[in-house]
């Protein structure tokens, strides 16, 4: 059965979700042909089959069936249908936020100087359920792109778009003033399809199984370093949630060669600890795949 079936997959045509989303399949040991024209193609040694779309589309292409699953940004799940569709991964990649922001001299004063103001936004869903939440009454204006000229054009007096870096803001003369949410790109499916039991969520979990170990290899590095013999204990007491280091002899009499695998949010400290211990030779490397 699982042979003739292909798990269908919605990724970005062209955009900021495109490369990485693509990178992580290619991590997976995924192979497939790059040219970019296609809007339908499949991998040559996985049973999946990629479907280039607009990004806009993807949420209601997996909600209705045309793919089983799809690469998107919280953003755009949030925006379109919630409901419908169901997280099966957060990949982590293509952060940013949904914040409000406004011409640079205007005299902001809190969420509550919006009240009856006109703000420009892509996510009027987004933005009026927080602005529910918080109890201000504004006017939000749909515009499908460029909000960022939206109060210079003198169509509104703020504007709630999404944010990376900020300098789009600065170079239209607008200040971020009120994150309200934030966003990644993650893995749908639509609701209840993971509990299916079909051949194709047969595949989605094998699929799942290597994305998990890329991903999780990316937030940990492999380090080596030499290291006095006698700080091996206070070493493997630093190495935290992984198995204890690997400790091998060095010719040089008194020391010793550790390998071990740390997180990258500790790495900085787990770093200065080991100078600290007398470590010498450190070196680190990132790692392609970690299975637990
Ligand atoms: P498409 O032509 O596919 O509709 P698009 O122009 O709507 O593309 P992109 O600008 O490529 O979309 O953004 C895709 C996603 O990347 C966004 O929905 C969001 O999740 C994420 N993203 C990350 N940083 C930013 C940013 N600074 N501005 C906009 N989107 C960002
Ligand atoms: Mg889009």
């Amino acid at each position: 059965m699982e042979g003739t079936e292909r798990l269908r997959l919605a990724v970005q045509k062209t955009g900021r979700l495109s490369e990485k989303s693509l990178e992580i399949i290619a991590g997976c040991g995924i192979s497939f042909g790059s040219d970019s024209r296609l809007l339908k193609e499949h991998a040559r040694n996985f049973p999946l089959e990629f479907l280039f779309v607009r990004d806009d589309d993807i949420p209601a292409y997996v909600r209705d069936g045309v793919a089983d699953i799809g690469i998107v940004g919280r953003n755009e799940l949030d925006e379109r249908c919630p409901d419908d569709l169901e997280i099966v991964r957060d990949l982590g990649f293509a952060q940013c936020r949904l914040s409000v922001a406004v011409p640079r001299d205007f005299p902001y004063g809190g969420l509550q100087w919006l009240a009856g103001k006109r703000i420009a936004t892509s996510y009027p869903n987004i933005l009026g359920r927080i602005l529910e939440e918080r109890g201000v009454t504004a006017k939000i204006c749909y515009l499908s792109g460029s909000v960022e000229i939206a109060p210079a054009a003198g169509i509104a007096d703020a504007i709630c778009d999404l944010v990376s870096s900020g300098t789009t803001l600065l170079m239209n003369g607008l200040r971020e003033v009120e994150p309200l949410y934030s966003s990644t790109a993650v893995m749908v499916s639509r609701q209840g399809f993971m509990s299916e039991a079909s051949p194709r969520q047969v595949i989605l979990e094998r699929l799942l199984l290597r994305i998990d170990s890329v991903i999780r290899a990316k937030s940990y590095k492999y380090i080596m370093f030499n290291l006095p013999a006698d700080h091996v204990t206070a070493v493997s007491k630093i190495a935290g949630g992984m198995k204890s280091p690997t400790v091998t002899p060095l010719l040089e009499e008194g020391w010793v060669s550790v390998q071990m695998v740390v997180a990258e949010d500790t790495f900085w400290d787990i770093f200065e600890k080991l100078r600290e211990l007398g470590a010498q030779g450190i070196l680190v490397t990132p790692i392609e795949k970690l299975t637990e």
